[in-house]
């Protein structure tokens, strides 16, 4: 993930909230750029498999769409 605005890649995620929908949801995540400030927001797909290592699952979700 890099910041849209600038290319830097010191990304600090300021909120982090699961949307659940039947089976499956979305995560927002809002992040800062901490090179430039920008601010914006991401959604990423979530199959709804997740619970165990949820933290670890959505981490390498998250690197899927570099
Ligand atoms: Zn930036």
């Amino acid at each position: 993930m890099q910041c849209p605005a600038c290319g830097s890649e010191l990304i600090r995620v300021v909120d982090s909230r699961r949307w659940i929908a039947g089976s499956s949801g979305m995560v927002r995540r809002r992040r800062w750029c901490m090179a430039c400030g920008a601010e914006w927001v991401t959604w990423e797909e979530w199959d709804g498999r997740v619970p165990r290592r949820s933290a670890r699952a959505l981490d390498r979700a998250d690197h899927q769409g570099e």
